[in-house]
């Protein structure tokens, strides 16, 4: 197969064979747009390229070499002749975007002869002597993994001992000087070829870099896909005052606004505007100084943006007044941007509304839902920067990486604060509450990773000076911020403040409403909370909960003056004395039910039998015993034989869900009277409850008969003296995978059937719930499995059992109900698989209720 395609051979659609940056740089040149010539060779030849033990595919030079002769003749310069040179940048390129994860080669094509070359050409030899230095410096650090910082501490020795403070005052016998001494620490190979195929095969070795591996991990993007590599010639922005780089974004990526925006550095190279060491100027100083060519890039934006139909980020080059573009890809946003540019773009009939739903991802959903920063609160504001990532966050203040990960891991939430952020960082970044750093802007690597994960970012803050021995960000105000100190981030306006600010709750907007109602528009599955309390329902509600379809009642009684009831019910030596503590418990829980009734009004609330082991409740620690005993009057002697006795080795798969109305049938009877009371108090007071009763941790028939019937006792109690009719429904838990092997069985018994995903997890695995957490760091790690099935549902097994049990539920019984309440159903990825499996609804926690009806559209779109 062809490996090797030049940019006019390609086109937007070839992500996959020749990576995004490649498939674009193909399109924009179809476009007609100016981008300086190149050729790709493709992913599959970097998989040859592995599988060959890390070698090239032997006619893959010879392939390459023709794609190079034809980009010589467009620029009109040669690879390799120092009377006309043409160099080369060479990138990595995947199918998915991967900033600043793998490496780039500049210069490519320089040594001694073809510098000079390049400096008698360009009638300017400092800029070629300094082209050279960065060339080798690159090359070193990426292809030949030379230490990095030996070359800058070269530079720094030269500048002193030459009293040459700033980089502009290195001539090109300066730099001349510095690369003579740069050839002594490396062994640079001076044939361009030899460093064009270097180069190659760095790039395609860079795909296992740790920080690669990282960012794939995070992003669920396959280690198998590839890179390919981006030959192109090279333009420059470090070519004088008429020259200079820029990124820009064709609306803002903070806000979404539909405004153009972007940054400008004048004489500088595309490396100097993304590393943000230098803080760049805003677009309108390029408009001033060279209007004609903002003019062009303004055309190209809006062109671009109208051919691609997104919101495009691009990085383009001016040399000496002409206008390149080097780059354009789908610009990443931040949550509130994501939503309104998606809406805007249904409303400029540039999108249709499901493409609008596949634009938002569902993390993206969480900004709204993200703490900000009380703005009436804010106090002593020591410091500003850029607004680079929206939220509030507050911490202690680190200072590196490592650190944050030691102190987030003992329970402190941590600010880090860097000069800048590089992707070493991204382990710190990851458990940061927010980001601060000194440099960089808008679209430096601390902006863009921290609006991609959602977390709080200001960059550019240059009125702080860091000191990182001692431990220190100074204010130009003068006041000294020390490690450990804690700090208040205000990502959406910029603002450093001291100490805990408060902040208020995250707030919607009148945009994600409107993707909201076309979610639910699009989706099929129903999405419900899991809730217990009236406050947690009404917020579910407000998010737009559909029912609760987990109530789980256990957690009433583990409040505060419920406990001691509990607990002395089930204490209880007689039949009589535990039914006198049932009948005041009855009266809490019916309560608790009424309120979760009137909230839920006429929408279905599952509520689910008692669940845990009854030891749960009891204390066990000797004081709590002895004061227990005092307040219920019971010997503590008592007490200590009963906890004993209840005591399991394995309380998870012990005495606990429907195993208990087994044995304690009173128990279920006085749940189910409560439930019901409640929902004739409902009926009286004009409400419409729709109740349903869930039998939880089945694993046969008879089991829900017998449940079945005690259920039927405690309503038939209520009922008898009302001449009420309550509409109510009895349903039975997914949990043991013997349950859903039976599930058609089961089904005949029941109206409605609920994954408990947690369980069967569990169960299917033989991984405790919790104890798991010991271990599955490791199995993740190493590989040994893709995701941790406690957060994603595994597919294959767990997803097996629960197929198998809807269709053969479903063939028994047609159209029977089935929904999922365990964690996964607030896992987008999980969704998709309940959508496809059928399932009617999925049920989730209130702040995942958002999330999930996204999720549930983008199922079905
Ligand atoms: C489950 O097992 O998935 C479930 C929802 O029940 P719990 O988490 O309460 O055991
Ligand atoms: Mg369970």
């Amino acid at each position: 197969a062809k490996r090797v395609y030049l940019f006019n051979e390609g086109s937007k659609d070839d992500r996959d064979l020749l990576g995004g940056k490649g498939a674009n740089l193909c399109e924009m040149t179809t476009l007609g747009l100016p981008v300086p010539f190149g050729f790709i060779i493709t992913t599959p030849t970097c998989r040859e390229f592995f599988e060959a033990g890390n070698k090239l595919p032997p006619l893959l030079e010879q392939e390459y070499r023709v794609a190079l002769d034809l980009v010589e003749k467009k620029m009109g310069a040669r690879f390799g002749d120092p009377e006309n040179p043409l160099l080369f940048s060479v990138r990595s390129g995947a199918p998915v975007s991967m900033p600043g994860m793998m490496d780039t080669i500049l210069n490519l094509g320089l040594n001694d002869d073809i510098a000079e070359g390049l400096a008698k050409k360009t009638d300017n030899p400092r800029f070629a002597y300094d082209c050279y230095r960065r060339f080798i410096q690159m090359f070193a650090n990426v292809v030949l993994e030379a230490d990095g910082e030996q070359f800058e501490h070269e530079i720094e020795r030269y500048k002193e001992q030459h009293n040459k403070p700033l980089d502009t005052d290195m001539t090109a016998e300066d730099w001349q000087a510095v690369i003579a001494t740069f050839k002594t620490l490396v062994n640079f190979p001076e044939d361009p070829f030899v460093q064009l195929k270097m180069a190659v095969e760095a790039v395609f070795l860079s795909w296992h870099t740790p920080r690669a591996y990282v960012y794939r991990e995070m992003n669920n993007i396959s280690e198998t896909l590839g890179t390919a590599v981006n030959v192109q010639a090279m333009v420059y922005g470090n070519f004088g005052d008429t020259s200079g780089s820029g990124v820009a974004f064709t609306r803002n990526p903070s806000t979404g606004e539909h405004e153009f925006f972007g940054e400008f550095l004048f004489n500088a190279a595309g490396e100097d505007v993304v590393a943000g060491t230098r803080t760049p100027l805003p677009l309108e100083s390029l408009r001033e100084r060279l209007p004609e060519v903002y003019d062009e890039l303004y055309r190209t934006q809006a062109l671009l943006e109208k051919h691609y139909r997104d919101m495009q980020d691009l990085e383009f080059t001016v040399q000496e007044g002409r206008f390149y573009m080097l780059q354009t890809r789908s610009g990443k946003r931040t949550g509130r941007a994501s939503v309104k540019i998606a809406v805007d773009m249904v409303n400029e009939g540039m999108i249709s509304e499901s493409e609008a739903l596949m634009r938002v991802s569902p993390e993206h959903v969480e900004a709204f839902l993200h703490p900000m920063v009380d703005q009436a609160a804010k106090t002593d504001i020591v410091a500003t920067g850029l607004p680079a990532s929206p939220g509030g966050a507050t911490g202690k203040v680190v200072f590196s990486a490592d650190e944050a990960v030691q102190v987030a891991a003992g329970g402190d939430k941590v600010v880090l604060v860097r000069r800048e952020t590089t992707p070493e960082d991204i382990h710190g970044m990851k458990v940061a509450e927010g980001i601060l750093t000194e440099l960089g802007g808008m679209t430096s690597h601390a902006a863009v990773v921290a609006r991609g994960m959602g977390v709080c970012a200001i960059t550019g803050c240059g009125s702080l000076k860091i000191n990182y021995a001692e431990g220190t960000a100074t204010t130009s105000g003068g006041v000294v911020i020390k490690r450990g100190d804690v700090i208040t981030l205000d990502g959406t306006a910029g603002d450093v403040m001291l100490g805990d600010i408060p902040k208020t709750e995250a707030s919607s907007s009148d945009d994600f409403q409107t993707l909201l109602s076309w979610a639910d528009k699009h989706r099929r599955l129903k999405v419900r909370a899991n809730a217990e309390t009236p406050e947690d329902a009404a917020k579910a509600r407000e998010l737009g909960a559909e029912g609760i379809g987990l109530c789980r009642t256990e957690h009433m009684f583990f409040e505060a003056e419920r406990i001691d009831l509990m607990r002395a019910m089930i204490l209880s030596e007689s039949k009589d004395e535990r039914q006198g503590y049932l009948d005041q418990l009855l009266n809490f829980q019916r309560d608790d039910m009424l309120e979760l009734f009137k909230v839920m009004d006429g929408l279905p609330v599952t509520v689910r039998l008692l669940d845990p082991p009854l030891h749960e409740f009891l204390p066990h620690d000797e004081a709590e015993i002895e004061a227990l005993a005092k307040r219920i009057g019971k010997s503590a002697e008592k007490i200590r034989d009963i906890v004993k006795d209840l005591a399991e080795v394995n309380p998870m798969l012990g005495f606990r869900g429907c195993r208990l109305s087994v044995v304690y049938p009173e128990i279920t009877e006085m749940q189910v009277k409560a439930i019901i009371s409640a929902a004739v108090a409902a009926i009286e007071a004009g409400h419409k409850p729709l109740p349903e009763i869930m039998i939880p941790l089945v694993v046969n028939v008879r089991e829900i008969r017998l449940v079945s019937a005690i259920i039927d006792r405690g309503i038939r109690a209520v009922l008898a003296e009302k001449k009420i009719s309550v509409p109510y429904k009895i349903g039975t838990m997914m949990e043991t995978p013997r349950a859903t092997l039976g599930a058609d069985r089961l089904a005949g018994e029941v109206e409605f059937m609920s994954f408990g995903t947690n369980d069967l997890t569990q169960m299917t695995y033989g991984f405790s719930r919790d104890d798991a957490g010991k271990f599955i760091p490791q199995y993740l790690e190493k590989k040994l499995i893709e995701a941790d099935p406690f957060v994603s549902l595994d597919q294959r097994a767990v997803g097996r059992l629960m197929e198998m049990a809807v269709s053969e539920s479903r063939a028994r019984k047609p159209g029977i109900k089935y929904g999922i309440c365990g964690e996964h159903g607030g896992d987008p990825r999980s969704i998709q698989f309940c959508h496809d499996l059928g399932l009617d609804y999925v049920s989730c926690s209130p702040f995942r209720v958002p999330v999930a009806r996204i999720a549930a559209a983008q199922a079905k779109v």
